[in-house]
């Protein structure tokens, strides 16, 4: 697998990724006792953490390369960085045959350190739409092989107006608030108090 997930790319990144996960490290996650190597990865997710040793894959943070750009927003590339450290400290649940990597201490724990989430996945899906598909039941968006098409293509700034207004029409598009058929456990966002949510437009 390690051959599939490794890319040896040049980073196009306005900052080094490896410095933000590990100044995230550092500031958030005193159980995590060391440094985390970060690569870049074509597979499905947008990013992923390996955790624990495996055969052939190391604990490691993994970037899609289509966050490999000289525009991905800082503060976008943090708040993955805080996700998925996340995933060292709080393991995933068992639910019946159904291993939840997002237990509700994971989104707790995003809770407390990330409240730029929201602003976060709607710069996401506002600029890559195109190559995302939801998955619902493992709470995180598949990436296509569109993403090729978007290369090369420009991207709103973390500031950008457009995007305040894509959260007000898009509403909120984090994974953990995607709606599921009827499986209401899982989407603790109904009993988020709003006046946190107001508070990104300040
Ligand atoms: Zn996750």
């Amino acid at each position: 697998m390690r051959h599939h997930r490794f890319q040896p790319a040049f980073e196009r990144t306005s900052v080094s990724i490896a410095g933000v996960v590990e100044e995230v490290r550092a500031r958030w996650f005193p159980e995590v006792a060391a440094p985390v190597p970060v690569f870049f990865a074509t597979h499905d997710p947008l990013a992923c953490a390996i955790t624990h040793d495996r055969e052939l894959a190391f604990p490691a943070v993994y970037y899609h390369q289509v966050l490999n750009h000289p525009e991905t927003p800082v503060e976008v590339l943090r708040f993955i960085a805080k996700h998925e450290l996340i995933h060292f400290v709080v393991l995933p649940r068992q639910r019946g045959r159904f291993l939840d990597p997002h237990p509700p201490e994971f989104w707790e724990r995003e809770d407390e350190i990330a409240p730029e989430a929201r602003l976060a996945w709607a710069w996401i899906w506002a600029n890559l739409h195109t190559c995302l598909k939801s998955r619902a039941r493992l709470r995180s968006p598949k990436v296509t092989r569109a993403w090729h098409g978007l290369e090369f293509a420009s991207r709103l700034p973390w500031e950008a107006a457009e995007l305040q207004m894509y959260l007000q029409e898009a509403d909120d598009r984090s994974p953990r608030r995607w709606r599921r058929r009827k499986a209401v456990p899982l989407r603790r966002g109904a009993a988020r108090p709003q006046a946190r949510q107001a508070r990104l437009f300040a």
